[in-house]
């Protein structure tokens, strides 16, 4: 037995629809300025970047419900993403044989301190503070792909208070999934358990406490939180 010099975390994991079983978080992934619209809504041209990829621990991801208001911001905005979850991983898979890696799909929530991740893009800086801290990444329960089929197109939604602020299709995102999961791989050594986050629509805006927001993609899921 090994003896650590205190008790390891606990894994941090989701439940799988539909079973007992739970999908154990490995490292997550987001990409970055997927929906042309809402390139364009950050002030980027969206034809003329290639994906660009950051991360959030494993830990950051929480099921739906309640989620405090992180400590250091005054502008925290909701993304609402499909969430891809590993099966398998790999290194240089090709597209062709990328979906085979895919265990499931969710739906997710990138909280994002926009005004943090704004200095950092100001400044040249990484963007963790912007996006890697405590509940950022809340998360339905994993749909296995024996449920969902590979979700191509369909509505992704988020409203707050009742109030519509986000309305895209999967559809219209720049890169697919093949495509990322190939691309991801040429850069990391992808294992089982890792999430994708695939981007988000236009409409991202400001949360305050006490928000109760509602998001989902049609076909998939749908996620509560409400903003503690
Ligand atoms: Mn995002």
């Amino acid at each position: 037995m090994t003896d650590f010099v205190f008790p390891p975390s606990e894994v941090t994991s989701l439940a799988v629809a539909g079973s007992d079983l739970r999908f154990p978080v490995h490292h997550v992934y987001c990409v970055g300025r997927n929906y042309a619209a809402h390139a364009r809504e950050m002030g980027k041209d969206p034809d003329r970047e290639p994906p660009f990829f950051f991360s959030k621990p494993a830990d950051a991801v929480v099921p739906r419900g309640v989620v405090p208001y992180p400590p250091a911001t005054a502008d925290l905005h909701h993304e609402i993403e499909l969430v891809v979850a590993l099966g398998e991983g790999g290194r240089d898979i090709p597209e062709n044989r990328a979906l085979n890696h895919v265990y499931g799909y969710a739906v997710g929530i990138d909280l994002t301190r926009r005004d943090l991740q704004g200095e950092a893009k100001k400044l040249g800086r990484p963007w963790d503070t912007g996006k890697g801290f405590e509940a950022s990444a809340p998360c339905t329960p994993i749909h296995p792909v024996a449920e969902t089929g590979h979700p191509e197109s369909g509505r992704i939604w988020l409203e707050v208070g009742g109030a519509q602020r986000q309305d895209g299709d999967l559809a219209e995102m720049i890169w697919t999934v093949p495509e990322m999961i190939s691309l991801l791989s040429g850069l990391f050594l992808l294992k089982p358990g890792d999430l994708i986050f695939t981007g988000t629509p236009a409409g991202v805006a400001a949360l305050q406490r006490g928000d109760r927001v509602s998001g989902g993609v049609e076909g998939l899921d749908q996620i509560e939180i409400t903003i503690a």
